[in-house]
């Protein structure tokens, strides 16, 4: 596979932040993760951040209709080598997603669905702790610090356990369907995503040929 943009799919904690982030570093892409621009907006209390909240504060999904326009206006004038993290989330996302790139002149992304069994997720979310400051994570126990920039590692608010099985529910109900769409369009690769954050980057590389024009960060 040689993708011009990718979007990776995934249960939560099936590491679609941590695989997609190094990757965007390594091959040049344009990183998007949709779950950091909501929570970026929370804290802002932007207005689309206040739309947004009861939604997220239940563990249950952003609707379409807030979603599709959020990541269409930025798309504007950056459709181009990117991987997105958590986008798309459901079928009309994704149509609206193709027709982006379409419409821009690019070829459509491919998909990297990361499957991690139910016990192991669920592990995940409860050893996991994000930096608050650049949005890194590692797992509890690993440091207190940020290992890339020094800020504090904290707990994510929407990883207890009730909102993590809403989430999940949401995940199987709404997302594990672009497994599918994708698979119909033969743009997705389907990946074990169990072992060590290297292991899992390695396996993601081993199945791709980067090309050499992701060099233009936007
Ligand atoms: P995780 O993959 O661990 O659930 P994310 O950071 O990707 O975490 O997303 C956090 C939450 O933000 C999701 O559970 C969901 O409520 C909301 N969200 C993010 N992206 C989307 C999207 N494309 N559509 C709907 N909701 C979204």
């Amino acid at each position: 596979m040689t993708p011009t943009s990718l979007v990776f799919l995934g249960a939560p904690a099936s590491g679609k932040g941590t695989q997609g982030r190094r990757l965007a570093e390594l091959g040049g892409f344009f990183y998007l993760s949709t779950g950091g621009l909501l929570r970026a907006a929370l804290r802002d209390s932007s207005s689309m951040g206040e739309q947004a909240r009861p939604f997220l504060d239940r563990g249950e999904y952003v609707p379409d209709s807030i979603m599709v326009p959020m990541v269409m206006e930025l798309l504007k004038s950056k459709v181009q080598n990117m991987i997105l993290d958590g986008f798309p989330r459901t079928v009309a996302q994704a149509e609206a997603l193709d027709i982006a790139f379409q419409d821009g002149g690019k070829e459509p992304p491919s998909a990297i669905f990361l499957d991690v069994p139910m016990d192991e997720l669920r592990r995940r979310v409860q050893g996991r702790l994000e930096c608050s400051a650049c949005h890194w994570v590692a797992s509890r126990g690993q440091t207190e610090l940020c290992s890339k920039c020094g800020g504090p590692m904290l707990p994510r608010e929407d990883d207890d356990v009730n909102r993590f099985e809403s989430r999940f529910r949401e995940f199987e109900r709404l997302t594990f369907p672009l497994v599918t769409f994708y698979e119909e369009r033969e743009r997705l690769l389907k990946l074990e995503a169990l072992g060590s954050p290297d292991d899992i980057h390695h396996r993601i590389l081993s199945k791709l040929s980067l090309s050499k024009s992701h060099g233009s960060k936007i």
